[in-house]
């Protein structure tokens, strides 16, 4: 367990006059909400607060950078000003908003939960927390995040960003991830938060992880310094501690793309996996042993009912994830029939189409898939 070794206070570090922090909590509250209001970056969501504006933020922003979250939500407020619009919108169009962005149960999770607000609430955004952690999609940070932000509810939120933050402040020398670190982090969250200010300083603490409090610290111009345990002690780099890492899971899929005049062969998957709901070229993982070549001719059968020849192979597009890394090898594929295909007897979808280039480029695909159509079509310098 990395959890550093701690030094004796450096010479150029000032005396530890607010230390211990537990013992200057209304001080270093004082200190982040002035740094806040003076740093704070003018994020579309904060210029009023709206719950369905606040909400939406959050949902894009998990696992997304923050610059990458804002040009979403721009668009995303485009075509779905408020929450009426959304809950009346089509699946379809909800998950090609959220295309690029992935985890797409997120997007499913968004229009169940506005089409709820609409039929529970009579289309008002909840305010109580309880409410609002009883919709779709959900879970108890966010609800945190809505009611505080949105609301002003007196609520503590905890994102990597905040849990980061406080074990430095306190020096949390446990991974936060298993207790006693998890239910530390919990209680100094509640302690330092001011019960009228909690939709600043909730996102003050985000903010200053976010900006200062980085992986790698920027003591020097960070507001609560003169707080910080694991400064004073020169163990900031090693805080939060962290359990080890476990290795992204490798995939090795095949794909094939089939052809027909000016239109590709896509199928939209059956719901029921991360990927349901979307369209994608045929093709699937491999089974030990087995080819991409093989691998391909296997499951375009399996999946369509065609016995496809591979005509050239189109290359391969790598994609991480969080928790898995994969590696598609697509081909160009062709029927040994003439003329018009035989409509595909479908075992893994539930719609098949012959979409042209405009058709593609409105449909919800996943990543991987997305990067091919780009590469196959040279819509962008994705993929192969
Ligand atoms: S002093 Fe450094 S480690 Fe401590 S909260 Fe500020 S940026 Fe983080």
């Amino acid at each position: 367990m990395a959890t550093g070794t701690r030094q004796a206070t450096l010479p150029f570090i000032s005396p530890p006059r607010h230390l211990p922090p537990e013992g200057h909590v209304p001080e270093l509250q004082r200190a982040l909400l002035s740094w806040f209001a003076e740093h704070m970056r003018p994020l579309p969501w904060r210029r009023r607060y709206a719950p369905y504006e606040v909400w939406i933020s959050e949902m894009m922003l998990q696992q997304t950078q923050m610059e990458r979250g804002v040009a979403y939500f721009e668009r995303w407020m485009e075509r779905f000003p408020d929450l009426s619009v959304l809950a009346a919108a089509e699946e379809d169009e909800v998950l090609k908003m959220w295309e690029g962005l992935g985890y797409y149960n997120r997007a499913r999770n968004v229009l169940a939960a506005a089409r709820l607000v609409v039929s529970r609430h009579g289309g008002v955004f909840p305010s109580g927390i309880e409410d609002i952690r009883a919709l779709p999609g959900i879970g108890p940070y966010t609800a945190a995040a809505i009611a505080s932000i949105a609301f002003g509810a007196p609520v503590p939120c905890i994102d990597a960003n905040v849990e980061r933050v406080l074990s430095r402040i306190f020096d949390i020398d446990t991974p936060l991830r298993q207790s006693p670190g998890a239910e530390r982090v919990k209680e100094l969250a509640s302690a330092v938060l001011p019960k009228d200010r909690a939709r600043e300083h909730n996102q003050a603490m985000m903010e200053l992880g976010a900006l200062v409090c980085r992986k790698s610290p920027q003591c020097s111009g960070c507001p609560v310094a003169d707080f910080c345990v694991a400064r004073h002690l020169g163990v900031a780099a090693d805080r939060p501690v962290a359990l080890p890492k476990t290795p992204r899971t490798p995939i090795v899929i095949a794909t094939g793309v089939l052809r027909q005049g000016d239109a590709v062969y896509v199928q939209r998957r059956e719901e029921g996996d991360v990927w349901g709901g979307l369209w994608e070229f045929p093709g699937g993982v491999l089974e030990p042993g087995e080819t991409p070549e093989d691998g391909l001719v296997r499951e375009y059968r399996e999946e369509t009912g065609f016995t496809v020849s591979i005509t050239r192979k189109g290359g391969v597009i790598v994609h991480a994830y969080t928790t898995y890394r994969v590696t598609m090898h697509w081909f160009v594929v062709h029927l040994p029939v003439q003329g018009t295909p035989p409509p595909p007897s479908l075992t893994a979808a539930s719609e098949w189409r012959w979409a042209t280039l405009e058709e593609l480029q409105s449909l919800p695909l996943p990543s991987p898939h997305r990067k091919l159509a780009d590469s196959l079509f040279g819509v962008s310098g994705a993929g192969s």
